[in-house]
């Protein structure tokens, strides 16, 4: 079956990262092969200028937004000197502007709960957004996903594991369960002694995947995975329980979808973030992309194991804060933001990134904090600075340790 030529208007929340890249190189590839036209709306970046002057001239955007509200100058001259005269805006209220611009499809790769206000002006007009960032829902998931049915917002699922179930349930009824798979990171095979010395360097080095700093640790911790389990049971409406997660250290088999018939379908490809950003732009459609096919005979061999609950203990809290909901989810997010950039900082060690996280969730739970759902952002706001704060003082006492 041949795929029609479309045309969409896109925006990138996060273009200058490496969602941000992958996110231009299938526009790129798209308008080259013919496949679509694509007008880029709107860019941002957090704070780096040149990077985000280089998307917005690679894609043509009509609007670049910088995080950093002190960059608003360097922003216009670095677009000056480059000839590029569109719009350019600096500072929480143009991140919301990028949001809210008319594009059909918004790809959501700002890292962390920063990405929340932005992404939100995007769902609220009730077009397509394609989500990357996996922060949002873990700490506001009921109220995004109340805004897109308000809106009728599609969300589309671009971590590779939700994407991979979303393209196995088209078409289908009767979930049992759903697996998600881990390559367990840089750290699968270490003993604890040499996981407490691990460097940031070390913890960012993921075999499989090039990706963010932020997200390659959560990766090395395995706070990623348990990220990601949030995430599906909000996107898929399944409870703690039906979420499983089997480590795979190829990164083939993206996510796996059990039905009541006792069959499973499987979502399969090398490990290229092009392909379900690519899926979530064409969406009900394909594109056709040039990226590395499966060869599975080379391959020989895909292995499972269980994840190994002492040595990563992150997944554990982020499975008992997806069960004791409420605002645990929430804590358990700006908990870990706070840890993972203080031990990026070589402020803590690696083994203290889930220590800190779960000081925070005990004493959450120690203050009744988290037995409610916070029933709008503001309280959303109010909980992440909570946590944050509470956060920072348990890395401050293993530093001082
Ligand atoms: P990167 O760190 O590579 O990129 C993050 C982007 O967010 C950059 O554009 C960065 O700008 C911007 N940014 C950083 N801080 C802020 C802020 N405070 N306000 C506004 N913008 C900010 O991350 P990734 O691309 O790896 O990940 C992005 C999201 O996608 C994460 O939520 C991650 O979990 C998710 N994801 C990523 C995958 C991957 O393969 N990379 C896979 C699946 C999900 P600047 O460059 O200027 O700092």
């Amino acid at each position: 079956m041949t795929a029609q030529r479309f045309a969409r208007s896109v925006s990138i929340l996060g273009a200058t990262g490496s969602i941000g890249a992958s996110t231009a190189a299938v526009i790129a590839e798209a308008r080259a092969t013919g496949q679509a036209d694509i007008v880029v709306e709107a860019v941002t970046g957090g704070s780096n200028v040149g990077a985000l002057v280089d998307q917005a001239a690679a894609l043509g955007a009509r609007f670049a937004a910088i995080a950093d509200p002190a960059l608003a100058g360097d922003l216009k001259d670095a677009c000056a000197a480059r000839g590029l005269s569109i719009e350019t805006g600096a500072g929480p209220a143009a991140l919301i502007e990028a949001g809210a611009r008319p594009a059909e499809w918004v790809m959501s790769a700002i890292v962390g709960a920063a990405a929340l206000d932005p992404t939100l002006a995007a769902v609220r007009r009730g077009v397509a957004v394609a989500l990357a960032n996996k922060e949002c829902l873990v700490c506001a998931g009921d109220l995004v996903l109340a805004e897109a049915s308000k809106s009728g917002a599609r969300l589309l699922p671009v971590d590779s594991e939700h994407n991979a179930i979303f393209q196995c349930l088209q078409g289908q009824t009767r979930v049992e369960t759903l697996t998600l798979t881990a390559s367990g990171g840089p750290f699968r095979t270490w003993s604890l002694d040499r996981m407490a010395a691990a460097t940031p360097d070390q913890a960012c080095a993921h075999p499989k995947w090039s990706m963010g700093r932020k997200i390659s640790v959560d990766s090395a911790t395995l706070m990623n995975k348990g990220l990601e389990l949030i995430e599906a049971g909000r996107l898929f409406g399944l409870p703690e329980h039906r979420i499983d997660v089997v480590v795979h250290p190829q990164s083939i088999i993206h996510s796996l979808v059990t039905f009541e018939d006792g069959s499973v379908l499987a979502q399969l490809s090398e490990p290229d973030m092009r392909v379900p950003i690519a899926y979530a732009l064409a969406w009900p459609d394909r594109l056709g992309l040039s990226t590395r096919r499966l060869d599975l005979a080379a391959l020989a061999q895909l292995t499972f194991e269980r994840p190994d609950m002492e040595r990563f203990p992150a997944l554990a809290l982020a499975r008992e804060a997806f069960r004791m909901g409420g605002a645990a989810p929430a804590v358990l997010n700006a908990a870990n933001e706070v840890a993972v950039d203080a031990f990026l900082n070589r402020q803590i060690s690696f083994l203290d990134v889930a220590g800190v996280v779960s000081e925070a969730l005990e004493r959450a739970g120690g203050l009744d904090l988290i037995s409610k759902s916070p029933s709008s952002f503001d309280e959303v706001a109010a909980i992440d600075a909570w946590g944050r704060a509470e956060a920072r003082r348990a890395a401050d006492r293993r530093r001082a340790a």
